[in-house]
This record gives structure tokens, C-alpha cells and sequence, in this order.
């Protein structure tokens, strides 16, 4: 079988935008053109045998209307890879392989609720940036993001700014005065009375576990399978 091609990319931007989660952007050599809600593979070297290889997936965060790949990462304290990304400096080349990846949205005659746990947002802003940019709004949509902390809330502006989205966002253990909603994803899914469930696609991103609560609480509600598209970040 033939060997994946690897595209050097360039670092031009490396932050943190909460205490925890940095964004990366990068300038691929040439053109890689993908789909919004698409991930890459990072190759970066094992810290554990400097001969082997390590590859990890990060969603696409920015829209392919983009001149830049834009990625958004939990630092993992003791993982093998996150730690070596916080460090990359401006002007770094970093190696990719891709994109991989069927979660795409998918038009629909239903609007798309989409739920994400801390990164998991990611493709959602790919999406809903490519939308925009495109001048394809959804006519109605909705985005929950749980975080455990509310300095953990990403893109707060831009999904706040949205048009026609509603953006909740679920604090599970708020640090201070939060007036939005406590508890978990699924809390906020089970808060809901009288919604109408089958008039939506969900669009499901991160941990597996919160993927799989939702999953069965949609299934209570009669929500079809085909209804649903989930990206498992980790187990
Ligand atoms: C298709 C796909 C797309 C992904 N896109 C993104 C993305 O856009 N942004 C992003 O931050 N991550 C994303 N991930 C997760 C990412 O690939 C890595 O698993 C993560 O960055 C940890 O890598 P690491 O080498 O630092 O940790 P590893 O050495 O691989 O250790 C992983 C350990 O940390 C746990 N872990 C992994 N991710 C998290 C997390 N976010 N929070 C807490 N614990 C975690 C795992 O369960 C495991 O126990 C994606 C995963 C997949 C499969």
C-alpha cells in the first residue's frame, strides 16, 4: 500500500485561549483542501523512541473558505503529544497527513443541533464558519457546548454572534457566579420540556462517553438513527 503523503505546514500563530486549550495556525506548503468537519493527522516524533513516529487527529477548526488551518487543543498534562504542540514556535514546520473523516454536515429538510464537550466544538466552527461564509445560513440551529469550568467556554463571541443559532453553553462545575446552566450536556438535554426532537439532526463531538448518554437519551426521545453523526475525540 502505498505511504500516505506527509504536508509540512508552517506555525504562524501558537496561544492559549483558556487556561487549558491553545489554538494553532497553520500554513500548509501548497493546497489541502477538505471538508468542513474533516480532521488531519499530526506527525510528531515518539517521546518515548526518538525513531518512532507519533500521529495524532485534530478536527479542522477553521472553514476551508480559510487561507490558514486553524486547530483548537487541550493541552493533556501527561499525554505523549499536546505537550510537544504547546511548545512549537512561530515559523516551525510540523508534518500532516490527511484529511480523513465522514463528519461532514449534511443538508437536511431538519435544522442541525450540534453538541460538543471542550474541543469537540471544533468542527462546529468549521461548519458554521463555511456556512457563512458561503452565505448558506442554517435557517435555525443549535450549538451546546459543556465544559466542566467556565473559563473553559470557547468561542463564547463568535457563537453568541451567530445568526440564527442558539448557543448554550453547560458548566458542570462552575468556579464562581454562573448564571447559564449548570450541569452536564445531558442535564441540559434532559432540562428540556416539550422539544422537538425529530426536527433536528445532531452532530455529536468529543469524550465517548458523553456521546454515548446522548446517543441513548435521543433514543428515548425517538430520535431515528440516521438523524445522528458523532466524532469520537477519546474513550
Ligand atoms: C478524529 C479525531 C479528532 C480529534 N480532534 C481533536 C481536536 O480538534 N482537539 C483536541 O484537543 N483533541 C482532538 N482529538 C484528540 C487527540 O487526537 C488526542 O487524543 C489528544 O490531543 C491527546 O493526545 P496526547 O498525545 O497528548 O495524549 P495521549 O498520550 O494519547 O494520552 C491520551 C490520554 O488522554 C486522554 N485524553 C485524550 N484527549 C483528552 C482530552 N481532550 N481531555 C482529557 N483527556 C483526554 C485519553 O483518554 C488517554 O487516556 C481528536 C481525536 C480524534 C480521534
Amino acid at each position: 500500500m502505498s505511504k500516505l503523503m506527509k504536508i509540512p505546514a508552517k506555525v504562524i500563530r501558537n496561544e492559549y485561549i483558556t487556561p487549558t486549550v491553545f489554538e494553532m495556525d497553520l500554513k500548509p506548503e501548497g493546497n489541502l483542501s477538505f471538508l468542513a468537519g474533516q480532521f488531519v493527522q499530526f506527525v510528531l516524533p515518539d517521546p518515548r523512541n526518538p525513531e518512532k513516529k507519533l500521529k495524532r487527529s485534530y478536527s479542522i477548526c477553521s472553514a476551508p473558505e480559510t487561507n490558514f488551518l486553524r486547530f483548537c487543543i487541550k493541552l493533556v498534562e501527561d499525554g505523549l503529544g499536546t505537550p510537544q504542540l504547546t511548545k512549537f514556535e512561530v515559523g516551525q514546520e510540523i508534518n500532516l497527513i490527511g484529511p480523513f473523516g465522514k463528519f461532514i454536515y449534511v443538508e437536511s429538510e431538519r435544522a442541525p443541533f450540534f453538541i460538543s464537550t471542550g474541543t469537540g466544538i471544533a468542527p462546529f466552527y468549521s461548519m458554521l464558519d463555511s456556512m457563512k461564509a458561503r452565505q448558506a445560513l442554517p435557517k435555525k440551529a443549535i450549538s451546546l457546548l459543556g465544559v466542566r469550568t467556565e473559563d473553559e467556554i470557547l468561542y463564547d463571541d463568535y457563537m453568541s454572534s451567530y445568526p440564527n443559532l442558539d448557543w448554550i453553553k453547560a458548566v458542570s462545575r462552575p468556579k464562581g457566579q454562573w448564571d447559564g446552566f449548570h450541569g452536564r450536556v445531558t442535564d441540559y438535554l434532559r432540562s428540556l420540556n416539550n422539544f422537538a426532537y425529530n426536527d433536528y439532526d445532531y452532530y455529536l463531538c468529543g469524550n465517548g462517553a458523553m456521546i454515548k448518554e446522548v446517543k441513548e437519551f435521543l433514543a428515548e426521545q425517538g430520535v431515528e438513527k440516521k438523524q445522528i453523526y458523532q466524532e469520537i475525540y477519546f474513550k
